[in-house]
């Protein structure tokens, strides 16, 4: 028997009023339902949102260090619990292990930094024209927040919105993807076990149309944070601006990597695998253009391909195994459509390039790691997002070249270099289009503290993260004081 989750409303773990629920299943193996959670209605989110917005005073009315001091003790209650949250993780989208340890571990840290923000600054002090008058910023809390998240990294994601909202004083209403449902149930576990006020956080789980779209329209709903896809992304954006709510959106990437002619080869072989194959290459920085140099080009590819070859591909709770499968059925078909559309576009399999079946993969949804060479840039899989292990090589001759191809895409969230050469680093610095511009070194991947976000199609508004994060989730209030 799975276990069942419940909606986490007014502190209280409540059903949904419609009394259905939904499964999650194991995408290692579908046979495997890790739980069942709650499909929501509207008026289970109007519970929620209200409970938010009843409990959004007091909570604004506590100092930030005893706002603070929760977030340490839910940091700790995570920490224990890590290898079980992990493990849920992995058993609900697939991930390894040791990565799903790896993005707790990160939210742990996540929870100390903004438990540390209760005590910081949040204002300055601004020269008046009036010498007898003081006048300084300081920064209100918007209100209620409404956390829409992927389930590409169901604890981080999360958390990293999660924590800054709480700490500068909102409360929150959360909605995760429903393929990891049962994740962010455990992650609110650890809110709720912390002592938060009644309110404070709420969890409803159900369909992005209801109650994604619902938190989105929601009068009451003050300020949206949502990471996801594209499309999602623009639908949430409108309906946010239509009312005047403030928002904030994460969305997809197309990420190149450079490999100049100077290039440390081996270096760039490993960043180029573990950025766009690690997690299946479902993460949104995930690299997923390859443009290299002609002078190294084969050199280059022959390396890569023979490590690709090499890694292992099975169930991520399995010691040795490096790559897991697709999270769900949805995603394993893009990928598989995409492994066509390469080949049918005039692209050349260097390897992979098949589903995986058989002894071993029998009820999962998993896919060779694929490179892909003689990819043009008008071509799907070096324009569109793949969000699977794909890698798409290029060749150039220059510098100059490789800049231009990187930057021809819609999306502008994270670019790498690996080059040896100070001109061609400030070339990249000076001309890349992206939002996270990494040099020798891989394309996915930011420190908590450090702003996170992208150009063009890949993010709406104010980064993620660090100083950032006090940006989207408060306003500024000029304050002018005459004795
Ligand atoms: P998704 O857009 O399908 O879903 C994201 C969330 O939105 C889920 O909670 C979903 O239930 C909800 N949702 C779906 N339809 C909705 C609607 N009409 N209104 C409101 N909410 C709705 O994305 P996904 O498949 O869960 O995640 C993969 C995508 O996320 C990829 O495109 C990836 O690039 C992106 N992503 C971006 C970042 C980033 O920081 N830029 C990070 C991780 C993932």
């Amino acid at each position: 028997m799975s276990a069942t989750y419940l909606n986490f409303i007014n502190g209280q773990w409540t059903p949904s009023v419609t009394g259905e629920v939904e499964e999650s299943r194991n995408p290692a193996n579908q046979k495997e339902v890790v739980g069942l959670f709650q499909k929501s209605s509207m008026d289970d989110l109007n519970q929620a949102v209200a409970s938010a917005k009843q409990a959004s005073k007091p909570w604004k009315k506590l100092s930030g260090s005893a706002r603070g001091d929760l977030l340490y003790k839910v940091a700790s209650i995570l920490e224990r619990r890590l290898d079980e949250i992990a493990e849920t993780m992995t058993r609900e989208m697939g991930k390894t292990f040791p990565e799903a340890k790896g993005e707790t571990a990160r939210g742990v840290a996540i929870l100390r930094y903004y438990a540390g923000e209760g005590l910081r600054s949040v204002g300055d002090v601004i020269p008046s024209t009036d010498s007898e008058a003081l006048m300084f910023t300081t920064r209100t809390p918007l209100g209620v927040v409404g956390v829409i998240t992927p389930w590409n990294f169901p604890v981080a994601i999360p958390i990293w919105k999660i924590a800054p909202a709480l700490i500068y004083g909102n409360t929150v209403v959360v909605k995760p993807a429903s393929e990891t449902a049962v994740t962010c149930a455990k992650i609110v576990e650890c809110f709720a076990k912390a002592g938060l006020p009644a309110g404070v956080i709420n969890m409803v789980t159900g369909s992005g149309s209801i109650i994604g779209q619902g938190l989105a329209t929601h009068p009451d709903v003050n300020g949206i944070t949502f990471t996801g896809s594209n499309g999602v992304g623009k639908r949430i954006g409108q309906a946010a601006l239509a009312r005047g709510a403030k928002y904030q959106l994460e969305m997809g990437g197309k990420n190149p990597v450079i490999v100049a002619n100077d290039a440390n080869l081996d270096l760039a072989v490993e960043a180029t695998i573990s950025g766009g194959l690690r997690s299946t290459g479902q993460k949104c920085t995930a690299t997923s253009r390859v443009i290299v140099q002609s002078e190294v080009y084969d050199a280059f590819k022959e390396k890569l391909v023979q490590k690709v070859q090499q890694l292992t591909v099975g169930d991520g709770m399995k010691a040795g195994i490096w790559m897991g499968p697709c999270a769900n059925e949805g995603q394993l078909q893009t990928v598989l459509s995409y492994l066509q559309k390469g080949t049918e576009e005039g692209a050349s399999l260097l390897c992979g390039g098949n589903r995986l079946q058989g002894e071993g993969f029998e009820n999962g949804l998993f896919v060779e790691p694929t490179v892909f060479e003689n990819v043009t840039t008008k071509m799907a899989i070096a324009q569109e997002e793949i969000f699977g292990p794909v890698l798409a090589l290029m060749k150039v001759n220059t510098i100059e070249e490789a800049l231009e191809l990187a930057n021809d895409v819609e999306f502008g969230l994270s670019a790498s270099i690996f080059t040896t050469n100070i001109g061609s680093m400030l070339s990249f610095i000076n001309e890349m289009d992206a939002g996270l511009v990494r040099i020798n070194a891989e394309s996915a991947g930011v420190e908590l503290q450090a702003p996170f976000g992208g150009m063009k199609q890949s993010s709406s508004h104010s980064r993620e993260q660090g100083r950032a994060a006090m940006e989207f989730f408060t306003s500024v209030k000029t304050v002018f004081v005459k004795g």
